[in-house]
């Protein structure tokens, strides 16, 4: 069974003309409205993250520091990431709907889990909000995994168009959480090398996919000839996905080029992994994807793909007409730098 939640209050979190805006959930509420099977997926409700959860990734002062900001008004916290007076409230209901995902899903209630909201959080840094994200939602549902539910190993994949730059910050020199991160190269934030392997006893546990722009729906293959080795050395008692759509060959944000099937197909390859070695506890949590029509297409591909992993996937933008670019080098020097066999 696949468990969602939806973040009523998000639309509380909007500055005029930035991309980041509430049209994005409301698109993905209205294709899920619009689909029986996702209209029928069971939805939690939560409360509010505590502030110990939040601590577990987040210096205390930087909490207080964007606390108090959204009681004084809001503005910006950086050159791209706002703050209104209901901001810090909202990301902390966004959380707390994650983490009931994640009870659910390590407890056996729910099989996996795709909690709808945002901002997102792959850029958050444990005292820096960064990239439209304010709170580090993937780490924060990785470490509640750990010490609220007793998971050994937690397994953070990232197919996001950026570089989850804050989540592998959160867990850098840390062989309990792998991070893998799928992104396009060398656009913000800049990170997420091939050489970034971790550090410390967390020397291999970060794994950097920089893919070369206009690669397409070659991704999936390139997740099929990587993870499924590297799940497999891990064997994570969780798997915690931030997905984004602004992979899609439409988004205004990059350039990697894929379809909204080739988005769903890489997806369904994680999913694939999270059923073979972790039991099938997989928790989605969303990042980007800025035209919100393709991001609600994508996210009712993503979830038609975990409630049922035979499910017919509707791609109304259609495939892109470029040529793939071959990741067949990637995936060979991936497969070498973290020992993967031939
Ligand atoms: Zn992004």
């Amino acid at each position: 069974m696949t468990a969602t939640t939806f973040l009523d209050e998000h639309a509380q979190h909007s500055e005029p003309g930035h991309p980041e805006r509430p049209a994005r959930l409301e698109a993905v509420r209205a294709a899920i409205a619009a689909d029986p099977l996702l209209a029928g997926l069971p939805r939690l409700d939560a409360p509010p993250a505590r502030r110990s959860a939040l601590e577990r990734v987040h210096f205390p002062e930087y909490l207080d520091l964007v606390e108090a900001f959204c009681e004084q008004g809001g503005g910006d916290l950086d050159v791209d990431t706002y703050a209104t007076p209901a901001s810090f409230d909202v990301a902390r209901q966004s959380v707390g709907n994650l983490l009931a995902l994640v009870d659910a899903v390590m407890t056996g209630e729910a099989g996996n889990a795709f909690a709808i909201a945002r901002p997102p959080g792959h850029h958050a840094r444990p005292a820096q909000a960064m990239g439209f994200c304010l709170l580090a939602n993937a780490a924060i549902a990785a470490r509640h995994a750990q010490m609220a539910h007793g998971a050994d190993r937690v397994l953070v994949v990232d197919l996001d168009v950026h570089h989850g730059n804050g989540t592998q910050e959160c867990f850098y020199d840390d062989p309990s959480v792998l991070v893998v991160s799928a992104h396009q190269d060398a656009i913000y934030p800049g990170t997420g090398r091939l050489g970034e392997t971790g550090a410390e006893a967390g020397e291999g546990f970060t794994v950097n996919l920089p893919i070369p722009a206009g690669a397409g729906d070659e991704v999936a293959g390139l997740y099929r000839g990587v993870l499924p080795p590297l799940v497999a050395r891990f064997r994570p008692d969780l798997v915690v996905l931030s997905f984004g759509a602004d992979p899609h060959r439409l988004d205004p944000l990059a350039g990697l080029n894929l379809s909204v099937a080739g988005l769903a197909e890489a997806a369904g390859v994680v999913h694939e992994v999270a059923d073979a070695e972790a039991g099938g506890r997989l928790v989605v949590t969303l990042e980007g994807g800025y035209l919100p029509d393709v991001l609600a297409a994508s996210v009712a591909a993503v979830l038609r793909r975990l409630a049922d992993p035979t499910a017919v996937i509707d791609d109304p933008f259609g495939p892109t007409s470029r040529p793939p670019v071959d990741l067949a080098p990637l995936a060979a020097a991936v497969r070498q730098l973290h020992r993967l066999g031939a």
